[in-house]
């Protein structure tokens, strides 16, 4: 087993994983960025290396000074987190030139499913169903205007390098085509560096529902249920939940096995999600798979009881799974609301600055996944999302209801946050009867009340 790690993130998911190489006897090195000298995971971890100035191409995905810190401390694996470099294949062929074991996929595997468009590719062959759309990347708009008049109206343009919900652009009707096109790429290229689009056919009302999987480097897979994340704010999740409300034994065995043939096709190891759009007749689509832990992933720990970090940890050490598809059971209800530094009355703007006074909520069934303290500074340079609450429950109906006990409990002065939204979202009589979808949480108004 590694006898030290290095992190390549920062915030609760830095800590997240500090303190599961700290359960398994293994040292850890934080980096951080002179914005971040005060922040809990360099001041937590066994060893800390500031790696460059606050904006993030200087230190968190400034790959020479993160392999320069893993050279000064004898780090010999990286766990990138979320975001960042998590998703990056050049930086891991980086890491495996220089000796140093990347915990996630091979370089090939992220390539194969990095490439929004290209995957699609794959999963056609793979026999697992895709949303309709363009064979790849589209070129020109007379392609575009093509393939959108085949699939009909509204369609979806899309960044192939895409994620957290960047670079999409629905598409009514063919005279927005050119003008959506240029907007998805203009941000595309802002924040991936990479241009590409492709268009697919827009599902309407669909449910977004993924699939957890842990692929270890022998051939074995295994799919660890669903989690529902339909409840997004323009393409950005903030509450996710398991089981879904739409989800049957059989349908959950589909969308399981269809996840595992996705990820055999590409030699797909370590920790990985498939994302599926779910419609109303429960026909589901592939839409991309994340090569990485994610963001709601304590979610599907709590109803499992396997923890994921530590699995990716193992399987990255090279040993195999230790128990088998039949050997997972899913039990209760559990729910995930993402507290973000940000003002819901004012279009959701984040609010960065110092917390003043803060208590956050407890007891039994109630998990915060976090990294801020009472007099911490919120630095403007990085995502908004500062703690993560997570609750499970016996059914969905105790599970709501101790997501609103711990909420109301919330307290964070100093600073606004979307603590009242996620309140009112839980209150919401179709949230409560389950009855949303992916476009539920933008045509209300749950800023009020
Ligand atoms: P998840 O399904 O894990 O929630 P998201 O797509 O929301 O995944 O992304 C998780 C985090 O990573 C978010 O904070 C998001 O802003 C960030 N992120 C996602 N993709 C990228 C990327 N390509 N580059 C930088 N950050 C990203
Ligand atoms: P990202 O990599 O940014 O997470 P996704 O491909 O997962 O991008 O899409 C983000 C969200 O956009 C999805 O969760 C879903 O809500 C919506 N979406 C994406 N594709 C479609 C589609 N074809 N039809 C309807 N909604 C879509
Ligand atoms: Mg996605």
């Amino acid at each position: 087993m590694f006898s030290k790690i290095l992190i390549a993130n920062r915030g609760e998911i830095a800590l997240r994983i500090i303190r599961a190489c700290r359960e398994m006897g293994i040292k850890t090195v934080a980096v951080y960025s002179t914005a971040d000298k005060t922040a809990l995971h360099a001041q937590i971890a066994d060893e800390a290396v500031c790696i460059g100035p606050p904006a993030t191409k200087d230190s968190y995905i400034n790959t020479k000074a993160i392999i320069a810190a893993c050279e000064i401390t004898g780090a010999k694996a990286i766990h990138p987190g979320f975001g960042f470099l998590s998703e990056n294949s050049g930086f891991v062929r980086l890491c495996d030139k220089c000796g140093i074991k990347w915990i996630g996929p091979t370089a090939a595997a992220m390539d194969a499913m990095g490439d929004k468009a290209n995957a699609k590719k794959t999963m056609i062959e793979a026999n697992v169903p895709v949303v309709p759309g363009s064979d790849g990347v589209v070129d020109s708009l007379e392609d575009a205007k093509a393939i959108s008049a085949e699939i009909g109206y509204p369609v979806m343009v899309k960044a192939s390098a895409g994620g957290g919900g960047r670079g999409i652009r629905l598409v009514e009707s063919e005279d927005e085509l050119e003008e959506k096109i240029f907007a998805a790429k203009q941000e595309a290229k802002q924040f991936f560096g990479n241009d590409d689009v492709y268009i697919e056919k827009f599902i309407v009302n669909p449910r977004h529902i993924e699939i957890q999987l842990l692929a270890d480097e022998h051939g074995n897979a295994v799919y660890l249920g669903e989690r529902d994340c339909s409840c997004q704010r323009r393409n950005q999740k903030v509450l996710e939940e398991s089981p879904s409300v739409v989800m049957t034994p059989e349908l959950r065995k589909k969308m399981g096995e269809a996840a595992v043939r996705a990820a055999k096709a590409c030699g797909y190891t370590n920790a990985g999600t498939v994302e599926f759009l779910v419609d109303k007749d429960r026909n589901f689509y592939f839409m991309e798979m994340n090569t990485r832990i994610q963001v709601e992933h304590p979610v599907t720990e709590m109803l499992t009881g396997i923890d994921l970090i530590k699995e990716q940890i193992k399987i990255a050490d090279g040993q195999p799974l230790d128990f088998s598809q039949e050997d997972v059971k899913i039990d209760g209800h559990a729910i995930e609301c993402r507290i973000n530094a940000e003002d819901p009355a004012k279009g959701f703007r984040p609010c960065p600055g110092r917390i003043e006074s803060l208590h956050m909520p407890g007891g039994f069934g109630v998990r915060i996944d976090t990294a801020v303290y009472q007099g911490y500074e919120i630095s403007p340079y990085y995502d908004s999302m500062i703690a993560k609450v997570i609750v499970k429950g016996k059914d969905r109906v105790e599970a709501i209801q101790k997501m609103k006990v711990a909420l109301g409990e919330f307290l964070i002065e100093g600073i606004t946050t979307n603590v009242d939204f996620q309140l009112n979202l839980l209150k919401d009589s179709d949230f409560e009867k389950g009855d949303f979808d992916i476009g539920f949480l933008n045509r209300k108004d749950l800023t009020k009340k």
